[in-house]
């Protein structure tokens, strides 16, 4: 009787979670509502799948790693894109490659790949500082050329400029490019010539997708909008959240993820910039089968209610062939 259990608990076993269920029906409500996916970050190991990088990050090093898994981490992981390679050698000779060191600002140049990175600083405004004005920004492309730079005036006085942070000393300002001045040509360099209303997903033509950390309050403070299907934000993307689903911070991903330190003193929206580009490219450049279904971000009802039946006869891996995720992935930009 026992051997019995052990084994209908083996067969209601998620095959890309592991979690297990005593019921067939409630490992088809698990995998309703979890989007498992080809996208999903996944051990090296043991070949479970992750909702994050972070989860993943859990599962080989801890706090509570999966012993077995953490025992091969350490000796053949990468710290930093968690991958698991051939042997210790091989890691510590990808390492080098793996690992990013600080980026010195690049001279100006043409607008070179698909994205383009933006970040902004910003110093305070209203009565108690508060208010974010946007006092500098930064756009750069794929290769970490800046494509454009400046001071902008602020369009309310500025009652703190958060030196220590920011930089920005008032001369600094007062002869700065107005902010629609600066509007103007980040909507030209974004569009590249496409008209913006004619801009649609999987086909916007020369139009750039933009990249950034928390992009949705750059935009708001520049006054500017562009189609959420253009924008990949590192703050936003479900592979680089937390487990708790919050957001990171910008300084820890470029800590955790491209292995270098930003933000420390002085701020320059450049580094930010170049931070946001990297770790789009790296998601991007996910070794992921690029079918379209999955992964695009469309979440489809792939388990019908008049199919539960069906769904029940099913085995782990069928119902796994079935799921697609619910974000749109980056590898499928490539
Ligand atoms: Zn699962
Ligand atoms: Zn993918
Ligand atoms: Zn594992
Ligand atoms: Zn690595």
């Amino acid at each position: 009787m026992g051997r019995r259990e052990s084994s209908e608990t083996l067969r209601n076993k998620c095959a890309a979670c592991y979690r297990q269920y005593n019921r067939m029906e409630h490992l088809v409500e698990h995998m309703k509502v979890n989007y498992h996916s080809v996208h999903e970050p996944r051990c090296g190991v043991c070949g479970k799948h992750c909702r994050s990088f972070e989860s993943l990050r859990e599962h080989l090093i801890g706090p509570l790693p999966k012993v077995e898994c953490a025992r091969v981490f350490s000796v053949r992981g990468c710290s930093i894109c968690l991958n698991i390679f051939d042997s210790n050698a091989a890691v510590r000779y990808h390492r080098a490659a793996c690992q990013y060191t600080r980026a010195a600002p690049m001279p100006r140049g043409g607008i070179t790949g698909r994205a383009v990175a933006l970040a902004c600083k910003m110093v305070g405004g209203g009565s108690d500082g508060s208010v974010d004005l946007c006092a500098r920004v930064c756009l750069i492309g794929e290769d970490e050329n800046i494509i454009f730079q400046t001071y902008v005036k602020p369009t309310a006085p500025v009652t703190n400029y958060r030196y220590e942070v920011t930089g920005v000393r008032p001369e600094y300002l007062r002869d700065a490019m107005p902010l629609k001045v600066a509007q103007r040509r980040i909507q030209e360099i974004l569009c590249n010539g496409e008209p913006l209303w004619k801009l649609r997903p999987r086909s916007y033509g020369r139009a750039k997708i933009l990249v950034g950390h928390g992009l949705e309050h750059d935009l708001e403070r520049l006054g500017l909008e562009y189609p959420a299907f253009m924008i990949r934000d590192t703050a936003k993307y479900p592979p680089l959240l937390k487990t708790s689903k919050l957001s990171n911070s910008l300084k820890y991903l470029t800590q955790a993820y491209l292995g270098y330190d930003i933000q420390t003193g002085i701020q320059d929206p450049y580094e930010d910039c170049v931070a946001a580009m990297r770790l789009y490219i790296r998601m991007r450049s996910q070794a992921h089968p690029r079918d379209y279904n999955s992964g695009s971000g469309e979440a489809q009802n792939n388990y019908p209610a008049w199919r539960q039946r069906e769904l029940e006869r099913m085995s782990p891996e069928e119902l796994l062939a079935l799921s697609a995720s619910d974000y749109y992935c980056w590898c499928l930009d490539y």
